[in-house]
């Protein structure tokens, strides 16, 4: 059924380092071959052996309206007889920004950059060069990218790899990276009362994504909203994954919460590498050439990656139904799913914020990483793997969000369901 997938990475092994190149694509923590992929449309991928998919993460977030989503590929068709780079400003990017800064609460401005990592690292220097404070407190299983600072207690792969304390980040960086557990606000206040007037930002995935889909709290955002305004620090909603995904405004608009910076990724590029830090004008002018925080990118506003982004961002916000038909499809999933794994007798607890969901298999809630991590993680793994036998992509790692994409039909959700049963049946 794998056989060509297992051939080809044995041979990628040989070239990439764990033969791939990020590593929760290598299937290590549910064991196995990593699926090679050759091609996607709407809500399906298929494998190099012929298996056809119905894809459940959808490029880990950024395929919102599921795969080669005809207009953004003419656009790229077009877009690419013109240049793949011209490294000098185009039209394009004040116009991307302007539908940006349109859709999304509280942001004036935005810089356009490669990665959510490169956002990330760009809204903290910010928020360092703004404040003229170091430290900044981020919280247990939250993901941020792969800069040095965010690898502390971080979620997705070095969550799942069970990396404690990554080699090559040094202690002296580490050191000014604080953190809380989730939806934990005295241990905030406790971080913030034992660091008066040294701490420059708070930063969140204000729906976590990266231990699972894990929702704050009632009152937590507030709660973080009040503390940032009392001691002048400033508050970044890491929105790279539910940015334009939860609601055209992102967590935001959804949350009512309004956050001083904020950082985009994912579907910002429509499947193209683009990350993005945003936030009122006072702010973004400290950001270079306006400012001293330096920041810049040969490749950053990438003609073919701002036109795919513009041309889905355009289409969300002019269709903002797809909100809400993502919700019904989500819901619909996981009422199915909690059926499915009711009949087979498994406790189970299911996350949920839109077309964000985990599931994990214990009778607790998940409110932050610890109660992520105590879920029964092995029943997942074997969960993971009748699911692909099944023609269900799902995400290989229980500390990851499954995305789902508005291209599932119906059909395509019932198939899901019935594969769930037939799982839990087979491995109960
Ligand atoms: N922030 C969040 C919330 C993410 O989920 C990710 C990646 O998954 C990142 C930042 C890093 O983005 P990238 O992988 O584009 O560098």
């Amino acid at each position: 059924m794998y056989s060509k997938s297992e051939m080809l990475f044995g041979k990628a092994k040989q070239v990439i380092p764990g033969g791939v190149n990020s590593p929760v694509r290598a299937f290590k923590s549910v064991g196995g071959t990593p699926v090679f992929m050759e091609r996607a449309k709407g809500a399906y991928m298929y494998d190099v052996d012929g298996n056809r998919y119905i894809d459940y993460i959808n490029s880990w977030g950024p395929m919102i309206l599921g795969h080669a989503y005809e207009p953004v590929v003419k656009a790229i068709q077009e877009y690419a007889t013109y240049s793949t780079s011209f490294g000098a400003p185009t039209e394009l990017e004040t116009k991307i920004a302007e539908l940006i800064t349109g859709m999304v609460p509280n942001i004036d401005m935005i810089r356009m950059v490669n990665s959510g990592t490169e956002a990330c690292m760009t809204a903290i220097r910010l928020a360092r060069g703004y404040t003229g404070r170091n430290k900044f407190i981020k919280f247990e299983g939250c993901y941020h990218g792969h800069a040095d600072a965010f690898l502390v207690s971080a979620g997705s792969g070095v969550a799942t790899l069970g990396i404690q304390s990554v080699p090559g980040v040094t202690t002296a960086v580490a050191e000014d990276t604080l953190t809380a557990p989730y939806n934990n606000l005295p241990a905030v206040e406790q971080l913030i009362a034992d660091n008066t007037n040294q701490i420059a930002a708070i930063i969140i995935e204000p729906v976590a994504g990266n231990m699972g889909c894990i929702l704050p709290q009632p009152g937590f955002l507030e709660g973080l909203r009040q503390l940032c305004d009392a001691n002048n620090i400033l508050l970044i909603f890491d929105e790279v994954m539910t940015g334009f995904r939860l609601a055209r405004g992102g967590a935001q608009e959804l949350l009512g919460i309004r956050a001083d910076l904020v950082t985009f990724g994912k579907i910002i590029g429509a499947g193209m590498p683009v990350g993005a830090v945003a936030g009122p004008k006072e702010i973004m002018e400290h950001l270079a050439p306006a400012g001293k925080v330096y920041q810049a990118g040969t490749l950053s506003g990438n003609p073919i990656a701002m036109i795919a982004g513009y041309t889905l961002l355009q289409t969300l916000n002019e269709n903002p139904v797809i909100y809400q038909q993502l919700e019904e499809k989500a819901s619909y999933l996981v009422n199915g799913l909690k059926e499915a794994f009711g009949a087979a007798g498994i406790v189970h607890s299911i996350n949920q914020m839109g077309s964000m969901l985990s599931a994990h298999f214990t009778e607790y809630p998940i409110v932050d990483f610890s109660a992520a991590s105590a879920a029964n993680n092995e029943l997942f793994k074997r969960f993971f793997h009748a699911m692909l036998d099944r023609g269900i992509y799902l995400p290989p790692s229980a500390f990851e969000s499954w995305f789902m994409s508005n291209a599932l039909t119906t059909e395509d959700l019932d198939e899901t369901i019935a594969a769930a049963k037939s799982a839990m049946q087979a491995i109960k």
